[in-house]
């Protein structure tokens, strides 16, 4: 019998099998794909970093001792990550076993076993006859519309989502911007917007890339003198997927050919899909042309969800996990999981990981370390209504009155400050605060900021209320 990667790692499968919990094995090890063999290196394909972090912190030993079994003192482990699809970013992160051998690592990351290894020679702007190129759509199918969930504060940006899907061009959704906080599904739903078209119109040319991608490529294609070949490619395109357009913050080069690919695309019936984490009034040194068109189409909000939707998401990632929580459990970590999906998620890996890996149960105790642990490690958000609390407190009113109408100058200042803090500690837009803050619009709120900056600049009183605020609102 031929050895072969896939062999190997069925032996070392079946002795760690025997050797954690099933729970564990199926969380950690089933996801995991073997994808080549080399002498004596064995390259394992994981999903994720946090992954393959996992995997290093807790199973590198198991590891070791089942791959030496198999492949002998000098056996290797190389890590492939299979990244979320980022156009070309397939990055192999390799680790060895035993990790003192370096030499090894530059070879490996280019016997990378994957569609995209070579980001160079895969553009294929370089490539004469791109007409006649298969463009691969870098989308990733784990992120479709059956595992995302609805919602309330994802309605909008679903159905439209679903519309634009089966009737890419043909709608006036286009663009469709899908805008909101960081880890609120944005790249989710954009790679399902693709993963469906795909299935519905085989014979379109999709292709997801973020803007960091794009705007690497852009720069690329100017020092290799090869910018035209670099929009033609970009305009043979039927839909397409472009995510953080955000970052094109300040980049006037990248904006300019965005803009020349977009009008083509457009005027040419053609889809494009943005995501971006503000709305586009908030979008800062984005040229004024580029905006406008962003807002040509419809842009749909992904607010934080809520509740209920909070309870459905676990649910679903247990059940893809086979794993099964108490009713309790669940809604302790949707009552206290509240700024996004990702950190909901995160959490839950790690409470299945804890109770598997040390073979307890998973109880109400255990999921309140993880949360006490999880949300100690990331900053929370402090919210709009804890920022009008601590303001209206420390003038002495209460927050109706922060909030009316009133043109009286304390309560006004109030108002202001809230404001101020509101935009510069939380990622809600401008809009949304307003909303938040007495149903005022985005140019009050932009007005509000402005004259706190000028004030805490000019007036001193003022800049220790700014102080003494900012102080309060940190703690
Ligand atoms: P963003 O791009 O906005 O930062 P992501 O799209 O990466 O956020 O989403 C973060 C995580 O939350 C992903 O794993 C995604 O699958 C999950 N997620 C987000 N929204 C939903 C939803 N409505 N239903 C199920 N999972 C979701
Ligand atoms: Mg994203």
């Amino acid at each position: 019998m031929t050895i072969t990667a896939q062999s190997v790692w069925d032996n070392c499968l079946s002795f760690i099998k025997d050797n954690i919990t099933p729970q564990a094995y199926k969380t950690w090890f089933e996801p995991i794909k073997a994808v080549k063999l080399t002498d004596n290196a064995l390259s394992i394909q994981v999903p994720s970093k946090f992954f393959y972090e996992w995997l290093e912190e807790h199973y590198v030993k198991l590891l070791k001792v089942a791959l030496i079994k198999e492949l002998g003192d000098n056996a290797k482990l190389v890590y492939v990550i299979k990244m979320e699809n980022t156009y070309g970013n397939n990055q192999p992160f390799t680790e060895k076993i035993p990790s003192s051998n370096r030499s090894s690592l530059k070879s490996q990351e280019v016997d990378a076993p994957l569609k995209n290894k070579n980001p160079e020679l895969k553009n294929p702007f370089v490539i004469p006859g791109i007409r006649n190129l298969q463009i691969e759509s870098q989308l990733n199918p784990n992120y479709n519309f059956e595992n995302f969930l609805e919602g309330e504060s994802n309605r909008l940006a679903r159905s439209a989502g679903m519309a634009v899907a089966n009737k890419p061009g043909g709608t006036s959704f286009n663009p469709l911007l899908v805008f909101g906080g960081v880890g609120l599904g944005k790249t989710h739903l954009a790679h399902a917007i693709g993963v469906q078209i795909k299935e519905k119109y085989p014979e379109k040319t999709v292709l997801y890339i973020s803007a960091e991608k794009f705007t690497q490529q852009y720069i690329e294609s100017v020092k290799k003198n090869n910018r035209n070949d670099f929009i033609h490619f970009y305009q043979v395109i039927d839909v397409l997927i472009v995510d953080d357009i955000q970052l094109l913050s300040g980049k006037a080069g990248t904006q300019d050919v965005f803009f020349h690919i977009f009008n083509h695309l457009h005027q040419n019936g053609k889809q494009v899909i943005l995501t971006s984490d503000k709305a586009p009034v908030d979008m800062q040194d984005i040229e004024q042309r580029l905006l406008s068109r962003f807002k040509w189409g419809l842009s749909a909000e992904l607010q934080h969800p809520g509740f209920e939707t909070r309870i459905a998401i676990i649910k679903q990632k247990l059940y893809q996990d086979g794993v099964e929580m108490p009713e309790n459990i669940v809604e302790f970590l949707a009552n206290n999981i509240k700024t996004n999906i990702r950190e909901l998620e995160g959490a839950i890996i790690s409470l299945i990981a804890h109770s598997s890996f040390n073979k307890k149960e998973i109880t109400l105790d255990l999921a309140k370390k993880i949360v006490d642990n999880y949300v100690k490690h990331t900053k929370r958000e402090v919210s709009i209504d804890y920022i009008q609390k601590i303001v209206s407190d420390y003038f002495q009113m209460d927050v109706e009155t922060l909030q009316s109408k009133t043109r009286k100058r304390h309560i006004v200042q109030a108002r202001q400050l809230a404001m101020f803090f509101a935009k510069k500690l939380t990622k809600a837009s401008l809009a949304s605060i307003g909303s938040q803050i007495g149903q005022r619009d985005h140019a009050t709120v932009l007005h509000a900021c402005k004259t706190v900056d000028n004030l805490a600049s000019t007036d001193k009183q003022f800049r220790k209320y700014v102080e003494d605020l900012g102080k309060k609102l940190s703690n």
